[in-house]
């Protein structure tokens, strides 16, 4: 049975839940689950929880107590993805493989090269979609946290505001150093840095990265790194990179 989300207002372990919405439909409608039965929860904070079913109510929502509660696993560190914003299909596949991957935020990044506009209007229905994916990648992998999705930034703010410090690596992957490898400037930036607490990884929209945005992240501290000999899609790209940092830290 997958995990369920238990988003938490109150003390923390709950002696108690009652879930309604898309949880509760899923539990009572999908699962069919019936008084006693045990439920496992996350909290989207990193606490678990198991439960078991004492009610199945008129409404649709389920309660039941909590019996026991642990912390899920501690990331070696924290990584975030500062990715170009991607046309939908893309960027739903990079929210959905990330959240997989570990990230602990995504942060969309505004370029003048990027074709896909933020509509204002839109953006609300957006977030509530991307939030769906995010949760139902992250119930499906077993994560007790959730990836947390941050406000669209513009790449020139977003790359100087970032937090730096020892052990923090940030790196911008760029298809104007293609035909070198990973192993080469991500791989040395990691272990050099190491232990590394936050690596903040920076992909390019569809449109790429210009050479006067890699020379600021150049300025900022950034570590400047290749994907091998092809040019990626945006979204591979993405996921490649995050494979190697994960791979790097111990975490794949
Ligand atoms: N339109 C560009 C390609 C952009 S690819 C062109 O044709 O030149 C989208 C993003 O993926 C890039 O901004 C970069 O961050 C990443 N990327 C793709 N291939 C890469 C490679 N071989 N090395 C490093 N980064 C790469």
């Amino acid at each position: 049975m997958p995990q369920f989300f238990l988003p938490l207002d109150g003390p923390i372990p709950p002696r108690t839940f009652r879930l309604s919405g898309s949880e509760a439909f899923h539990l009572s409608q999908v699962l069919r689950v019936k008084p006693g039965e045990e439920v496992s929860f996350f909290d989207g904070k990193g606490g678990r929880y198991e439960g078991i079913v004492e009610a199945v109510h008129e409404d649709g929502s389920v309660s039941g107590r909590i019996v026991s509660s642990s912390q899920g696993p501690q990331a070696a560190a924290v990584v975030r993805l500062y990715q170009g914003l991607l046309k939908a299909g893309h960027w739903e596949l990079v929210l959905e493989k990330a959240t997989e991957l570990g990230v602990a935020s995504l942060t969309p990044v505004l370029t003048p090269r990027t074709v896909v506009l933020l509509r204002e209007e839109r953006a609300k229905a957006k977030q509530e979609r991307w939030g769906r994916i995010v949760l139902s990648a992250a119930k499906q992998c077993q994560r007790a946290s959730l990836p947390e999705l941050r406000a669209a930034a513009e790449f020139r703010d977003a790359i100087r505001a970032r937090p730096s410090g020892d052990g923090v690596v940030a790196a911008v992957a760029w298809e104007g150093l293609c035909g070198q490898t990973a192993r080469k400037a991500l791989g040395e930036a990691l272990r050099r840095a190491s232990p590394v607490s936050e690596v903040q990884l920076f992909v390019g929209p569809e449109g790429g990265f210009s050479d006067e945005e890699i020379e600021l992240a150049r300025a900022t501290g950034a570590v400047i790194f290749g994907l091998g000999p092809r040019i990626l899609r945006a979204e591979t790209a993405a996921l490649a990179a995050l494979s190697i940092v994960q791979y790097e830290l111990g975490e794949l």
